[in-house]
């Protein structure tokens, strides 16, 4: 399948020495991971409130309660294992020869194939602090907890993963947007590209391959080399280290 398109992008791959992957949600899915924004999404599913307010600063202070039953069950995958499209960027990166995934998922699926530079623009629900005395809790903490989340000290457990309402981490921004503008080739893939201001990073990229992988088309021109419309694992999967 997609032959002709997976042979132009192992092309691009083999011309390149400092990849930058820039991913998003639909990376995950293969994973078995929900896309939040897609039609099948849960942000479509009926909920007593939608789930944009749920996982919003002002909701997770005022009803940790609902926003934890809805956080442990919808957004933390713990069993989703890697797929071929995570595996595939951990061998470029181990053969020297991509530099660094920018994800906006929260999933730790890139690590957990053995990608070490990862920038998580969102956050991660592997990083989770009290919010009064700052110790660290995993997620098998968190999800096995039963309701709120609370530290030993009694306070109250928080994600690290960046809610509506709250901005994004300034070092995070300007890893990713220092890679970006090092990279010689840009994927962006998995994304419709809708997200801002993540989507936006990829107006610092000057290198000479940018190639987009994604189910369905990005909202945005942003004037690929090569553009992919393919679950991003059925493609990166194909492709040959060298
Ligand atoms: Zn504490």
């Amino acid at each position: 399948m997609y032959e002709e398109e997976v042979r132009k992008l192992q092309e691009i791959i083999d011309d390149s020495k400092r990849i930058v992957f820039f991913g998003g949600a639909g990376v995950s899915t293969e994973s078995g991971i929900p896309d939040f924004r897609s039609a099948d999404g849960i942000y479509h599913q009926q909920y007593k409130y939608m789930p944009e307010q749920v996982v919003s600063h002002s909701f997770f202070m005022a009803h940790p309660d609902v926003f934890y039953e809805f956080y442990k069950e919808k957004m933390m995958c713990l069993d989703a294992e890697p797929n071929a499209a995570h595996r595939k960027l951990a061998e470029l990166e181990d053969a020297g020869k991509l530099s660094a995934v920018i994800t906006q998922n929260i999933d730790g699926l890139h690590q957990k194939a053995g990608s070490r530079r990862v920038y998580e623009l969102h956050g991660s629900i592997h990083r989770n602090y009290c919010q009064k005395c700052g110790r660290f809790y995993d997620a098998a903490f968190v999800k096995a907890a039963p309701g709120i989340p609370r530290c030993e000290c009694g306070g109250l457990i928080k994600p690290d993963v960046v809610l509506y309402e709250e901005s994004l981490d300034a070092g995070t921004i300007q890893n990713s947007i220092r890679a970006i503008a090092e990279a010689d080739t840009l994927i962006i893939g998995g994304t419709s590209l809708v997200v801002y201001p993540a989507a936006g990073f990829i107006d610092y990229f000057r290198g000479r391959h940018l190639a987009v992988i994604n189910k369905s088309a990005t909202a945005r021109e942003v004037g690929a080399e090569l553009t992919i419309s393919a679950p991003i694992g059925e493609i990166l999967g194909q492709i040959k280290v060298r």
